[in-house]
């Protein structure tokens, strides 16, 4: 049992040296930790499971072993059967020890059967099915797939929800199959790492027995059985050699499949990420990303107590450039905000496309002085900005704003609610204005 220990931590060493260059990206990092987990973990419940089945096994054979001539052939093969037999086993190797004790019982009821007959009856089947090819072993379950964490779930203002159903859902169930094709692979890596470590073992405990068996043969005749015994051994491990040579260069192939999902996968993970947080139309930030900043600025000024403004603004009779120009000339208008008014902001101020032609700004470090000017400087930008409509320059349509302070203790939903009732005042009051939210100076009227 130690032995086989000692060499299982010796072949993972080997198996993790021979695989120390994947260390070199980030993924394949990964999956080398991965697999040194998993040999790991596959030499500790190894030790639990050969355990149990070594007791049982040792109860069933060592009374076959004692009844027969040390060092004669017979017991080698008996030795050798105790090794293939090496736990945990098959549904099929368990079905096979279960007759031969059967039959075992039969031949031994039947008058004038010698312990050697006996013993070669009994055994050879089993001798045929352990010693030579093994049945395929029953493959371990995937591990169930890991959160991708391309979402993050945190609590967000009342529309979060909303915002993150926009995720489509198909492009999820498409990373989900991609997770399990790798999870496949790596099920079938960990069989390869399992099969690879058992013939690993064998080579190195057969050839011991035979050697015992040699020295204390004695004679010519047993030496001769042995030898050839011997040969067999040796042409079987030569062969077990190239197949764990063929495996090793299968479980490189395998990793660098791996590696390239794995790459895939992130990249993907990335793509997805940006468009859940980034408006197609405008590219500026979209609700969601928009309402995950609020929510960090708003922990921000609680801690340091720190000043932040939030600006909503809304394009003025927007509608009618749809229905006079149509969408299209539509969408450019947003564009334009986007690009050529909106940006006139510092870089540090977030702005986002909150809604259909709705933009909020976040201002950190910023009083309502601040925001005012701010927006007055907007307010010239977009006087100044014109579309391309069929030849025709059109200036872009002025906008109204809604301006709120953070106020201790204010939730983000409350400081959005005080700026959205700003902004709907300033419609009221006749549009192209800028108004500040109550709580603040009520009777500041900008214009
Ligand atoms: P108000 O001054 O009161 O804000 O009037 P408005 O016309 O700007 O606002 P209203 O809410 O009546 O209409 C907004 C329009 O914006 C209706 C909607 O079809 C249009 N819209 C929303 N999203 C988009 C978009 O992405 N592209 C285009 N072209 N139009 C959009
Ligand atoms: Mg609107
Ligand atoms: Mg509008």
């Amino acid at each position: 049992m130690a032995a086989n220990l000692t060499s299982d931590a010796a072949f993972s060493k080997t198996v993790l040296r021979l695989l120390s260059g994947l260390r070199r990206t980030p993924q394949g990092d990964a999956i080398y930790k991965h697999i040194a987990t998993l040999l790991e973990d596959h030499e500790s419940n190894r030790v639990d499971v050969e355990h149990a089945y070594a007791a049982l096994l040792d109860m069933l054979l060592s009374a076959f072993v004692e009844k027969v001539p040390a060092g004669s052939p017979l017991q080698v093969q008996l030795k050798l059967l105790l090794l293939h037999l090496t736990p945990p086993l098959s549904v099929a190797e368990l079905t096979t020890l279960r007759n031969c004790l059967r039959l075992y019982t039969e031949e031994l009821s039947r008058p004038g059967t010698s312990p050697e007959d006996l013993m070669e009856s009994a055994l050879t089947p089993l001798l045929e099915d352990f010693v030579g090819g093994k049945p395929a072993r029953p493959k371990q379950a995937p591990e169930p797939a890991s959160e991708t964490g391309f979402v993050e779930r945190r609590r967000s203002p009342r529309a979060a929800a909303q915002a993150e159903r926009r995720v489509d859902s198909a492009y999820r169930q498409h990373l989900q199959q991609k997770r399990e094709s790798i999870h496949r692979i790596q099920a079938t890596l960990a069989q390869h790492i399992t099969d690879t470590i058992r013939q690993n073992e064998e080579f190195g405990v057969l050839l011991e027995v035979e050697l015992d068996a040699l020295r204390s043969a004695g004679s010519i005749q047993e030496i001769d059985i042995l030898r050839k015994t011997l040969v067999n051994e040796v042409e079987k491990l030569q062969h077990s050699h190239q197949s764990l040579t063929s495996r090793l260069e299968k479980t490189h192939q395998v990793l660098k499949d791996v590696e390239a999902k794995g790459q895939e996968l992130s990249d993907e993970l990335t793509r997805v990420h940006l468009l859940s947080l980034t408006d197609e139309l405008t590219e500026l930030p979209n609700r969601r990303a928009f309402l995950r900043r609020l929510e960090d600025e708003v922990g921000r000024v609680q801690r340091y107590g720190n000043s932040l403004s939030l600006v909503i603004v809304d394009v003025d009779g927007f509608k009618a450039i749809n229905d006079q120009y149509g969408h299209a000339a539509g969408d450019d208008v947003l564009r334009a905000y986007a690009k050529s008014v909106l940006s006139i902001f510092r870089h540090h101020d977030m702005v986002a496309r909150y809604g259909g032609e709705e933009f909020a700004v976040l201002l950190p470090n910023t009083d309502t002085d601040g925001a005012i000017a701010a927006i007055h400087k907007v307010q010239r930008a977009a006087a100044e900005t014109t579309v391309d409509i069929n030849g025709t320059a059109v200036p872009v349509p002025t906008f109204s704003a809604g301006i709120a302070l953070y106020l201790p203790g204010e939730t983000p939903t409350d400081i959005i609610e005080r700026a959205d009732s700003a902004l709907y005042r300033a419609k009221n009051l006749g549009r192209n204005r800028i108004e500040l939210a109550s709580n603040e100076s009520s009777d500041a009227l900008l214009r």
